[in-house]
């Protein structure tokens, strides 16, 4: 008997009829004689529509009772598929009136315990004393993903994507067998397929190639939750709740096989909404960046790509980006350093820009994919405007118009297609 977590995401709980389907498979799961907790999302476009109505509010509505609102789109998710599950139960004769199957709990109900960062929270812990109670006498915990609380009892959201991360921690929690993240497509594509129509289905990828793949805008799963479960070293399961084949494994890199077996480049990944920011004309001293990012983070903006030029006649040149959603924040941020601390200093903004990466855990043992990179994108005439590495990723940031040849050229290139 196994206790697995099944997280189902937005399109899986998409409609009256898909959360019937959400209730059939948890009740023919648990008939198979394994534990079942289900963690749902919102339903797809209810999160979006919140988001939309506060920020015709206020365009940076982030606070304490943004969370409040925008969490409630799982408190609907959970008390449809709760419902959907106690009358599939009835129905089958499972249960007698006035017994349920299935309990609906929110985040604050189970003790999801979360710092107080509105939007960004972080798990901090998990009281699962509730949980093992429910699933001992054959009850599904129906969890509200997304949300928690915080000391104070505020209740907080983890952010965009995060009900993967709920998932993960309460699998973490639990020392589940398995976790399940059931979503509308059947794995993780060696690149987007909107983007390439030849992306493969990858069989089974690391940790670490999945969070930089995450990262670098495959939407499939949210970075933190990977983050996570490599921590407890949990295996993940994207499968699709419309088809029920294998989908994609996530392991350690020692349960992917040797390094014979391992891929040179696993996936292109592509994010579009890239925001740049150059500054220029800092005076140059101790503590330069330290100052700059210091301010951001303290915004919890958070800055992807950064480089820093080599100071000339005492002043230096620093650019970064962030995501579009975080742009407008970033400026007022920068604007307010000027003011106090560099005064000379001239910020420029460049926007519609897209970062296409490569990732392979392979590259770490093979020299020159980073020059054929650069190759197949100056021979389809792409500039790239910044350029940044790691152990297993290549990322080059491009303009957004480009993005689509781009991912279509380096997918061919390395012969992704053939996998
Ligand atoms: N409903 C939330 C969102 O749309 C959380 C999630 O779907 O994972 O971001
Ligand atoms: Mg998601």
């Amino acid at each position: 008997m196994a206790l697995i977590v099944q997280k189902f995401g937005g399109t899986s709980v998409g409609s009256v009829e898909r959360i019937r389907h959400v209730a059939q498979w948890a009740l023919d799961c648990q008939a198979k004689g394994d534990q079942i907790v289900l963690v749902v999302s919102a339903m797809s476009g209810e999160t979006n529509r919140l988001v939309e109505l506060a920020t015709q509010i206020n365009p940076i509505p982030y606070s304490r009772e943004y969370d409040l609102l925008i969490a409630s789109g799982e408190q609907i998710a959970v008390g449809l598929v709760t419902l959907a599950i106690n009358t599939e139960a009835a129905k089958r004769g499972l249960i007698k009136p006035g017994e349920s199957r299935a309990r609906g709990l929110l985040g604050h109900q189970i003790g999801i315990l979360t710092d107080q960062i509105y939007s960004k929270a972080r798990i901090q812990e998990i009281d699962t004393t509730l949980l093992r109670k429910e699933i001992s006498r054959q009850v599904i915990p129906v969890i509200a993903g997304f949300q928690g609380v915080d000391s104070e009892n505020n209740i907080t959201t983890l952010g965009r994507g995060g009900s993967d991360t709920s998932a993960v921690a309460i699998a973490a929690a639990l020392k589940a067998d398995d976790c399940e993240i059931y979503t509308d497509v059947d794995g993780v594509y060696t690149t987007d397929p909107r983007l390439c129509k030849e992306a493969r289905k990858i069989s089974k990828i690391s940790y670490e190639e999945m969070m930089e793949l995450a990262s670098l805008g495959a939407k499939v799963l949210q970075i933190r939750s990977v983050e996570l479960a490599a921590k407890y070293r949990l295996p993940l399961h994207v499968r699709s709740s419309f088809d029920p084949v294998e989908g994609t494994r996530v392991v350690s890199q020692e349960d992917l096989g040797g390094a014979m077996e391992q891929v040179v480049v696993a996936g292109v990944a592509a994010d579009a909404s890239q925001v740049k920011f150059t500054l220029q004309n800092i005076s140059e001293g101790p503590g330069v960046a330290a100052k700059l990012f210091g301010s951001l983070s303290r915004a919890a903006i958070v800055v992807d790509v950064i480089v820093q030029d080599i100071p000339s006649h005492g002043v230096l040149t620093v650019s970064f980006t962030v995501g579009k959603t975080d742009a407008l924040k970033a400026s007022q941020v920068l604007d307010e350093i000027k003011r106090t601390s560099f005064p000379a200093m001239k910020i420029v903004e460049e926007r519609d820009l897209a970062k296409v990466s490569i990732v392979g855990v392979g590259m770490q043992h093979h020299p020159g994919v980073a020059s054929k990179m650069f190759s197949l994108l100056a021979e389809a005439g792409i500039d790239i405007k910044l350029i940044t590495t790691s152990e297993i990723k290549v990322s080059c940031l491009i303009a957004e118009s480009q993005m689509k040849s781009a991912v279509q050229c380096l997918h061919q290139g390395f012969e992704l297609h053939r996998l």
